[in-house]
């Protein structure tokens, strides 16, 4: 994402995070930016990495049918879970 989305987006949700954590609100936080900068490199390396087998390789495998078969299902990257949630699983 770019910075000039991101730090706003920082900004804000580190205020609801003030809002709802109180004095843990830097540590609610730290827990955010590192997961998102987990599902980032994922993201990216589905796209860039060879990931030969495995559940890389069948995580690689779910998220490209997302971009190149069908874009209305499949938007997990890290995992399908919330795809069973919402039912945006594929048929
Ligand atoms: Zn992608």
């Amino acid at each position: 994402m770019p910075p000039s989305i991101s730090v706003p987006l920082a900004f804000l949700f580190y205020g609801i995070f003030l809002l709802m954590f109180g004095r843990f609100a830097s540590s609610a936080f730290a827990g955010l930016v590192f997961g998102y900068v987990c599902y980032d490199m994922l993201h990216y390396a589905t796209h860039h990495f060879p990931m030969k087998r495995g559940v890389l390789l069948w995580l690689k495998q779910y998220h490209l049918r997302h971009h190149y078969k069908d874009d209305h299902a499949g938007y997990g990257i890290s995992s399908p879970l919330w795809d069973y949630v919402f039912r945006t699983t594929r048929r």
